[in-house]
């Protein structure tokens, strides 16, 4: 009998049978307000810098690249200095190929076979995949309405679940909304006492984003060697494409990382392209508070139409509640607006753009949903 090659038997994970793999969709429009993304490209000064930092990579990639990458990670911890005025040693800080493969290596890690990885809904919808993805069990609790995390629930789920790992995103995504200090440090205690340990992993990915008054969970890594907060330079840095993220936390913490991460896993260009950039923070930040006020003044215009917003500190906008978020979203598409149906039922997220992008949201929006 010949082998049918269009449909080879291969041994499949079971877990994995009929998945089809995770992305938002990736259409060519005009307003591209869907995935988050700093609307801004670099500046020429910026591309200059990373295109000398590039050529000089180039001339040494003979070689395998600096395995444990110490000059970026000092440069990432002078950046959190800068922004958030806590600081960490460069022994503290670890880097990846996007913050999606840092949440891997504390996965790799802490998780695995045996293991629970617990979050609270609704939230980001990766961080069930890398609990896949490590033979990790995966336990949802639930956010309130109002999408904010009771301690009480938080603590209660943790010593229900004896989770090796805890994954709170704040800014929360899909919902913009940050969690309150207390809560957190409810988490870390709660932690603390499971039998055996667990880490958790505040996920700041827009972190640079949120409003005066809200903290940053970089302030109680002092205290606490079970935390570490997760950051991207893929949002407020403007740098997806680059592909680096990166955590602080206890050196202990990183030296567990460094023992599942591939070796050379980041590569010469992509630390040179990461340095290169965050000579150029103070330039960044400025552009962030720019984006702070429009994501302000966005949030203000919806509630004035009526609608329902989430609190956001984040780089874009969680509204509704339509009863057909699908019409509304496709009616966005039809006029060029590529928005996000994600979330609760009824809800929809847009990302903050440019002043210009965000005008030509709102036009789409006042004639497909009639406001
Ligand atoms: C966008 C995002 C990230 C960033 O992922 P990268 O791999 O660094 O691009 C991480 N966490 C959340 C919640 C996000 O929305």
């Amino acid at each position: 009998m010949t082998a049918d090659l269009t449909r080879p038997v291969l041994p499949l994970r079971p877990e994995l049978a009929g998945l089809e793999p995770y992305g938002a969709p990736q259409l060519d429009v005009p307003y591209l307000l869907n995935v988050n993304e700093n609307p801004y490209a670099p500046s020429p000064q910026v591309i200059a810098s990373i295109a000398d930092a590039v050529t000089r990579a180039a001339a040494g990639l003979n070689r395998y690249p600096d395995r444990d990458f110490p000059a970026l990670r000092a440069d990432l911890a002078a950046y959190l200095l800068a922004e958030s005025g806590v600081a960490v040693a460069p022994e503290q800080v670890w880097a990846a190929n996007g913050s999606n493969e840092i949440m891997l290596h504390v996965l790799q890690a802490f998780g695995g076979p045996g293991r629970t990885a617990l979050s609270f809904a609704p939230t980001y919808s990766m961080y069930p995949e890398y609990a896949r993805d490590t033979s990790t069990a995966w336990v949802a609790g639930r956010r309130e309405d109002d999408f904010s995390l009771d301690a009480g629930v938080a603590r209660a789920a943790i010593a229900e679940h004896h989770p090796s790992v805890v994954l709170l995103a704040s800014p929360n995504n899909p919902t913009g909304t940050a969690l309150a200090r207390e809560t957190v440090l409810a988490v870390l205690d709660a932690a603390a006492q499971v039998p055996g340990g667990c880490v958790v992993v505040v996920d700041e990915a827009y972190g640079e984003f949120r409003r005066r008054g809200t903290p940053s969970a970089l302030e109680l890594l002092a205290d606490h060697p079970h935390l570490a907060v997760s950051r991207t330079m893929s949002k407020a840095f403007g740098l997806a494409g680059a592909r680096v993220g990166y955590l602080a936390t206890a050196p202990a913490f990183v030296d567990a990382l460094r023992v599942v991460r591939l070796p050379y896993h980041l590569s010469a260009v992509t630390q040179a392209v990461a340095r290169a950039a965050l000579a150029h923070a103070p330039e960044l930040m400025a552009q962030v508070g720019a984006l702070r006020d429009e994501r302000d003044a966005l949030v203000e215009w919806l509630r004035a139409h009526g609608l329902q917003v989430a609190d956001s500190d984040a780089n874009f906008v969680l509204f509704g509640t339509f009863t057909d978020r699908r019409a509304v979203w496709q009616g966005l598409l039809d006029r060029g607006v590529l928005i996000r149906e994600v979330g609760p039922q009824g809800w929809l997220r847009v990302s903050v753009g440019t002043p210009q992008e965000t005008a030509a949201f709102k036009d789409a929006l006042v004639e497909v949903a009639g406001l």
